[in-house]
């Protein structure tokens, strides 16, 4: 029975997805795929990206990696900032040919991708089915927006799985959202009678209030969502050294929002 990783929204902090990849390697899983959000707000964008293309099976296309590469939309003034300043990263690598390669990975990238999972078919997007790069389903969604979710189940045949909110844990369509803690052993068992759709977290910038990393293990017959310990004061000391990097992207870091 393989065993996927699964991460999402990186956010260019190289830090917690080396610690990421080396539990991964511990629990050993058989290979590796992104939700995107590979880049944006973080210090080390371009080991980021060479570290995804380098060991991921494939990646999604995120809002963030979009503004980079094409423009931003709708961002707030930090995270354009962050967005113009990432690109220039991209733009000040000496060696041409390092250059191209990564403009051409960024370029490669998926808006979604539907896979089988034992009997299961499984749709990968950054966001929301319905509008895969920057839609965000909030956990009050299932609460709040009925039909929003109700249009956004339609798009699933049984499974899903996201990134984008950075809040990790499982919505049914019910609808109803349960965090990780709620479910036991964090782990999300899938049921014949029910659909669901599993947001895997944030590596880079989790926003549950728990500053560890986020990722997810894909199982034929469950998820397992994990959380990894990283050196947040790596991160955050190159954030504040990077001048058109709010501190606040380094605040947040150490508070999980
Ligand atoms: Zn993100």
């Amino acid at each position: 029975m393989p065993t996927t990783a699964i991460v999402s929204d990186i956010h260019s902090n190289a830090v917690a997805l080396r610690a990421v990849l080396a539990d991964i390697d511990s629990v050993g899983a058989d290979r590796i795929v992104c939700l995107g959000d590979i880049i944006g707000y973080g210090p080390e964008p371009l080991e980021s990206v060479d570290l995804v293309a380098e060991r991921c099976e494939w990646s999604l296309l995120g809002n963030h990696d979009f503004a980079v590469l094409y423009e931003p939309t709708n961002f707030n003034p930090g995270a354009e900032s962050a967005a113009y300043w990432t690109r220039d990263q991209f733009e000040a690598e000496p060696d041409e040919a390092k250059r191209r390669e990564r403009y051409e990975f960024l370029g490669r990238l998926r808006v979604r991708v539907v896979e089988k999972i034992g009997p299961w078919p499984l749709l990968a997007v950054h966001g929301s089915p319905r509008k895969p790069i920057n839609e965000y389903i909030f956990p009050d969604d299932a609460i709040n927006a009925y039909e929003k979710m109700r249009q956004i189940f339609d798009r699933v045949d049984r499974l899903a799985i996201v990134g984008h909110t950075h809040v990790p844990g499982v919505f049914t369509d019910e609808p109803d959202f349960y965090p990780p803690d709620e479910l036991g052993a964090f782990t999300y068992a899938f049921n014949e009678d029910e659909k669901a759709i599993i947001n895997v977290g944030s590596v880079g910038q989790p926003r549950d209030q728990d500053p560890r990393a986020s990722y997810v293990l894909l199982h034929d017959d469950r998820v397992e969502f994990r959380r990894v310990e990283y050196d947040i004061d790596a991160t955050a000391k190159l954030i504040y050294q990077a001048d058109r990097l709010s501190d606040w992207l380094g605040d947040r870091l150490f508070e999980g929002r």
